[in-house]
């Protein structure tokens, strides 16, 4: 990208940066997925420059860098799997695959000029609010080198599906032959003529069975759960349909608006909604339509209520399963051996190669990091099993924290990266706020508690509580989904409502000019006189009065007139609402 075209896109952002006195706050951003990127964008169009996007693997993508397994592909359709600001007109199928949602992503980041915020290879081991700086202290891990970052704000970006889950299945690691998960495909792995069993029937299994059907001996299928499935109109676009593309915009965005449309008129999460049980009668018929067998229909249908776990899409899936070198396996899996899988009915299945379809650990939010915020506390901690945030994003106590794609954001049947282009312009608006008036904002414990209390009523009526899944933690509170529309959570998010945060401004203790920082300071009695330490420095009674008010109430202040002094944050207080 040319500086010119990056001057343009960030052309408000730059107008904001020119009219602001402040130094712009220092920004951290974790992760370069979906999450990352959509955030560094929205931060550099309100006018936030400085920026480091913090990146554990070499690359960026995400999820799209690490599930290269055969078949992955995106299930919602590309052109609204894709962010607004960057309409793809050269998407080449509806479901892209994971190399072209992985080349687009490469795209955002030169078409928007994030590289030079990319500091790749790096994780983030902690992030420590620092009180004395109002800034975050973080612990970096460079290929095993330690190193420190301070940042005024961390946006958490690590996203849901990060840590491959693994099952607890007797013997697996004493399998003789190749075993992977799909999050970790060795492609130098050569399956033509191999007996590859696989585990699990969820989104990535259903993915990953029909092309492996392609090419091993034998793809055995272990099941324990079938999931509820759609038909995918999944096919490339037409010659036609692609150079209507490229020649009008407009057509990108009406294919945009009208799978959204789509997927909204469709969302429904709540038990008695009258479109769950349209779209259980639509998943049915299309069960009855493309599986002949009667008994392997029968092993395939659901005994759960739709949408209870995610329901999954592919014509592809149900086909494979009646090809000749395919079997659908139920029995449950009692041990591996060194060159097979066991079945509780001591079936034994042979096998080259296991593939673990297992999918994630899901209700482990920012595992990898240990975030502690005011007073030492720990978020993990404060946490336990049962992941809550306010609208996903802020957790009160942990001032200029952000998360994208936190608890509870994970949406039924939408676009993810509608939510994370949602939460990064609420994120986007409270920086913005900090760079006017510095400081920071944290959420207020009663609107995050309304908004939880809320949340936790309306989760009671979903329908995802009727069954077991990954949306739910050890305890069985569902941690992991947002029940309402993804209108209503860009709507919730779309700035940031004064009430609901607290914002404290003024001067960090450690940055007031010639003062001990808060934690060794000694006011009043403690030191004697009513100026305690300041007595005897030679400073004039009246900047002597200053400081002594500054420490108090932690804003800066400045001599006003002849007679007192002036508090430069606001009328006489040091925290805004
Ligand atoms: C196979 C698969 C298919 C999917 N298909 C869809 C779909 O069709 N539609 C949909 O809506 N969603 C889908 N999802 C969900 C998908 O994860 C999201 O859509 C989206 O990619 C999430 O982006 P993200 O940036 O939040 O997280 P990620 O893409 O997971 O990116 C997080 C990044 O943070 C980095 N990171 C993590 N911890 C640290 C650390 N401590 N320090 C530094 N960096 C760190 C990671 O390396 C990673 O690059 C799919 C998920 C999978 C696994």
């Amino acid at each position: 990208m040319t500086s010119r075209q990056a001057r343009r896109r960030y052309a408000v952002g730059r107008l904001r940066a020119a009219t602001r006195r402040r130094r712009p706050p220092k920004v951290a951003i974790i992760g370069a997925g979906f999450g990352g990127l959509g955030a560094a964008v929205a931060l550099r169009r309100a006018g936030i420059d400085d920026l480091m996007i913090i990146e554990g693997d070499d690359g960026i993508g995400g999820t799209w860098r690490r599930n290269t397994y055969l078949g992955a592909a995106c299930d919602i359709q590309s052109h609204l799997y894709s962010f607004s600001f960057a309409p793809n007109k050269s998407w080449s199928r509806t479901y892209a695959r994971q190399p072209e949602i992985l080349d687009y992503l490469e795209s955002v980041a030169d078409d928007f000029d994030l590289r030079r915020h990319l500091v790749l290879g790096t994780k983030v081991r902690s992030v420590r609010w620092n009180s004395d700086t109002w800034s975050w202290d973080c612990e970096l891990d460079r290929a095993g080198e330690a190193a420190t970052l301070t940042a005024d704000v961390v946006v958490c970006a690590v996203g849901l599906f990060g840590s491959p889950k693994l099952p607890e299945i007797e013997g697996l690691i004493d399998f003789g032959g190749t075993l992977m998960h799909t999050a970790q495909w060795d492609h130098g792995i050569e399956l033509a003529g191999k007996k590859v069993a696989v585990i699990g029937t969820g989104a990535s299994g259903v993915q990953v069975v029909p092309e492996l059907a392609k090419t091993a001996e034998r793809v055995t299928v272990f099941q324990r759960t079938p999931p509820w499935m759609v038909p995918k109109d999944d096919r490339p676009y037409s010659a036609a349909e692609l150079a209507q593309f490229q020649r009008n915009p407009l057509a990108v965005r009406r294919t945009r608006w009208q799978i959204w449309k789509f997927q909204h008129d469709n969302t429904a999460t709540f038990a008695d909604d009258p479109v769950v049980a349209a779209r259980t009668h639509v998943a049915t018929s299309f069960l009855e339509r493309t599986v002949a067998d009667g008994r392997l229909r029968r092993v395939l249908t659901p005994d759960y209520p739709f949408r209870c776990k995610r329901v999954l899409l592919g014509d592809e899936y149900y086909r494979a399963l009646q090809e000749d070198n395919v079997e659908l396996v139920t029995d449950p899996i009692a041990r591996i051996a060194e060159t097979s899988v066991i079945t509780a009915a001591s079936r034994e299945v042979d096998a080259d190669v296991i593939v673990l379809a297992t999918g994630f650990e899901t209700s482990r939010y920012l595992s990898g990091i240990d975030v502690t915020g005011i007073g030492g506390q720990r978020l993990h901690e404060r946490w336990g099993l049962d992941p809550s945030a306010y609208l996903g994003v802020a957790v009160g106590g942990f001032p200029n924290f952000f998360m994208l794609y936190g608890p509870n954001t994970n949406q039924g049947g939408n676009s993810i990266v509608y939510i994370l282009e949602a939460g990064a312009r609420l994120v986007a608006s409270a920086v913005s706020r900090v760079a006017r008036r510095g400081g920071y904002v944290d959420v207020r414990p009663e609107a995050e508690k309304r908004y939880n209390d809320q949340l936790s009523a309306d989760l009671a009526r979903t329908v995802w509580t009727h069954c077991d899944s990954y949306f739910r933690s050890p305890t069985g509170r569902i941690v992991t989904q947002w029940p309402y529309t993804e209108l209503e959570y860009a709507r919730r998010t779309w700035r940031l409502r004064p009430r609901e945060w607290l914002h404290r401004t003024g001067t960090p203790p450690a940055r007031l000019p010639g003062l001990p920082t808060r934690s060794t300071r000694r006011i009043g009695p403690l030191s004697g006189g009513i100026f305690g330490d300041l007595d005897g420095t030679g400073l004039s009674r009246r900047t002597k009065l200053v400081k002594v008010v500054e420490r108090l109430v932690g804003v800066c202040v400045r001599p006003f007139g002849d007679r007192a002094v002036q508090v430069v944050a606001g009328p006489g207080v040091s925290l805004q609402y």
